[in-house]
C-alpha cells in the first residue's frame, strides 16, 4: 500500500500536474482560488472523493448532494480507514460515525453504527426523516435497516486485519493518530499508529463544499480512532466538533484526535472566528492554538487539523503537526495542498 500510495501520488498528481502545468503539491501557502463551485476534503483520499462530489457540483447540483456523494466514494473503497473494511475497535468490531449538515442548519448524525456500508447516507436520513439529530449504536442500525440499508457482514480489509493483529500483540490503548512527522524526528510521540506496511492511518474524511448557487454543506465520515475502546465516539459524528456549516459565514471540518477537537467545539469555533472576520486560515490556526494552550506539554503528542471554507470561496487549513494534506477541486484546479502547522 505504501508503494501504491507513492504510485498514486506520482502518477495521479504527476499527471494532473502536467495537465494543469502546475506543481501539484503546492507547499503551505493557501490556494488563491476564490469562488464557487468548490469542494475541499481531508487527506489524499479527498481527491477521489472530490471527483465524486464534482459530478454534482459541476452540473449545478446542490452542495448537500455533493458532499454526500463525495464521501460515499471513500466509504465504498476497500481501505483501512473509512467504511466497513476499516480499522476495528479494540474488540475487533468496526464501528462507524458520520454527520452531515446543509445550508439551512439542518443536520444529522450516526455514531457507533455497525454493519452498514454508508453511514453518511444514514446520517442524512436521520436529518431528513426523524425529529432528531443523532442516533447511535443499535438504534442507528435499526433505523438504517428500516430505511432499506442492507445489513452487511463486517469485512476487514487486509491492511486493517494486519494492523489489528499487530495491535493485539501488545493491546496497548494508546490513542495516537495521524502524526506523520515522527518518522523524521518531529514532535509526535514515539509510536504513531503505523499499518504493518508502514503507512499511517487516516481514519476520517471530512468534506465541505459550496455549490454554484453559493450554498454551503459539509460531511464527515470515519471508523474513528483505530483500536479505540468499545463505545468510544470521537468528534466526527458531533455537529460543531468534526463538522459545522453556517451558510452566512463558512464551513469547517476536522480530523485528528477527536477528544481534543470536542474539547474546543473545534469546527464551530473555526466558523465563529470566521464570522468575526478572520480568514479561514487564521481561524483554523487560532483554533489549533487554543488546543495547544489547553494541552500544554502534551500538545506535541497529538495531531489535530482543521480545514475551512468561507462564503467567498477562500480556503484555509492549519494543523498541530506537519503532514496534514487536503484535496481541493474547483473550476480552476484539482490538487493536493499541504497544510500549515504549529510544529514544523
Ligand atoms: N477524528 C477522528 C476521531 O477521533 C479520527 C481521525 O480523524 O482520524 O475519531
Amino acid at each position: 500500500m505504501a508503494s501504491r500510495r507513492k504510485f498514486i501520488y506520482s502518477s495521479l498528481f504527476g499527471g494532473l500536474g502536467t495537465l494543469l502545468g502546475k506543481k501539484v503539491i503546492a507547499g503551505v501557502s493557501y490556494p488563491t482560488v476564490t469562488g464557487n463551485p468548490i469542494v475541499i476534503s481531508t487527506w489524499d483520499a479527498g481527491l477521489a472523493a472530490n471527483a465524486g462530489a464534482w459530478k454534482i457540483l459541476g452540473s449545478n447540483g446542490r452542495a448537500l448532494d455533493a458532499v454526500e456523494a463525495g464521501v460515499r466514494v471513500t466509504e465504498d473503497s476497500i481501505n483501512c480507514c473509512v467504511g466497513l473494511g476499516a480499522n476495528p475497535d479494540r474488540d475487533g468490531i468496526v464501528t462507524l460515525d458520520a454527520c452531515i449538515m446543509d445550508e439551512h442548519g439542518n443536520c444529522g448524525s450516526v455514531g457507533a453504527l455497525e454493519r452498514i456500508k454508508h453511514p453518511i447516507s444514514v446520517a442524512r436520513r436521520v436529518m431528513e426523516k426523524t425529529p432528531h439529530v443523532m442516533l447511535v449504536g443499535q438504534g442507528a442500525q435499526q433505523f438504517a435497516v428500516s430505511e432499506g440499508f442492507p445489513l452487511e457482514e463486517q469485512k476487514l480489509s487486509d491492511d486493517a486485519k494486519k494492523a489489528y493483529e499487530q495491535w493485539l500483540k501488545k493491546s496497548e490503548y494508546k490513542p495516537i493518530i495521524n502524526i506523520e512527522n515522527t518518522k523524521s524526528g518531529g514532535h509526535g510521540p514515539s509510536a504513531p499508529v503505523h499499518l504493518p506496511n508502514g503507512e499511517l492511518n487516516h481514519d476520517t474524511i471530512g468534506m465541505v463544499a459550496m455549490d454554484a448557487a453559493g450554498n454551503l454543506s459539509g460531511s464527515c465520515t470515519t471508523s474513528g480512532m483505530g483500536f479505540k475502546m468499545r463505545g468510544r465516539l470521537g468528534d466526527s459524528p458531533i455537529i460543531g466538533a468534526g463538522l459545522y456549516v453556517d451558510n452566512e459565514v463558512g464551513a469547517c471540518t476536522a480530523t485528528g484526535q477527536g477528544e481534543d477537537v470536542i474539547r474546543i467545539c473545534g469546527s464551530h469555533t473555526v466558523v465563529e472566528l470566521m464570522r468575526q472576520g478572520m480568514s479561514p486560515g487564521q481561524a483554523c490556526k487560532t483554533a489549533v492554538e487554543r488546543i495547544i494552550k489547553i494541552k500544554g506539554d502534551k500538545a506535541g503528542e497529538i495531531q489535530v487539523a482543521f480545514l475551512a471554507l468561507n462564503k467567498k470561496g477562500e480556503v484555509g487549513s492549519f494543523a498541530i503537526q506537519k503532514g496534514f494534506s487536503y484535496a481541493l477541486k474547483s473550476n480552476k484546479e484539482e490538487k493536493m495542498y499541504n497544510a500549515k502547522s504549529y510544529y514544523q
